[in-house]
């Protein structure tokens, strides 16, 4: 039996997204995660599963806390630009944004959000590539009954379409940047945004 594995089957896992913010002492911190999951309940712990290559893994591993704000369907482009776009080493990612503070420290958002939590690492699960923290959940607050923003919903009705015009290559599926080229190297990792090659399909 030949075995196939077609990777759009996992888009058909439901996902939230999430902005996870941090700080590294000397400035607040912010980045976009779809993989949290609730794993237990009696004590509720929250599994968030973040890509080493983000500067915030590398704060929270230190650190230990994070708050995870889940992003509303109300949400504009923007926000995921702000938050998706751009690498904390080098950009205040709350520049401008009204935003306010927990029990923790670490920065709640004040808009486009319909709930928040604040969690401490339990444990760390090292996954090669990525860093998985199961955490305690310090605080919890519901701030809207708006619904949460699926990463469908992000990919159908806010991700603008991409203007491909003639191009001839592959297109990011996060942010729509188009590779020009035959061939996508198989490392290739998108400029904007920082997703790999697997988040990239042949331009139609
Ligand atoms: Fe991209």
């Amino acid at each position: 039996m030949i075995e196939t594995i077609d990777t759009k089957a996992f888009f058909n896992i439901g996902y939230g997204l999430y902005v996870v913010t941090s700080n590294d002492g000397k400035k607040d911190n912010g980045f976009i995660v779809n993989s949290v999951n609730q794993v237990t309940n009696t004590p509720a712990r929250i599994s968030v599963t973040i890509n080493k290559q983000n500067y915030s893994h590398d704060v929270i591993k230190n650190e230990g806390v994070m708050n995870l704000n889940c992003i509303s369907k109300d949400a504009p482009f923007s926000l995921f630009q702000r938050f998706g776009f751009a690498s904390g080493r080098d950009t205040d990612k709350f520049s401008g944004l009204e935003a306010w503070c927990s029990e923790n420290g670490l920065m709640v958002l004040k808009d486009h959000i319909n709930s928040f939590m604040s969690l401490r690492t339990e444990k760390y699960i090292d996954l090669d590539t990525h860093g998985m923290f199961i955490c305690n959940v310090t605080n919890a607050k519901v701030i809207s009954d708006t619904a949460t923003m699926t990463y469908s919903y992000y990919q159908e009705n806010v991700k603008p379409k991409p203007q491909t015009g003639n191009k001839k290559g592959f297109v990011c599926k996060v942010c729509g940047y188009i590779y020009e080229g035959d061939e996508l190297p198989y490392d290739f990792v998108c400029p904007v945004c920082k997703h790999g090659a697997a988040d990239f399909e042949p331009v139609k």
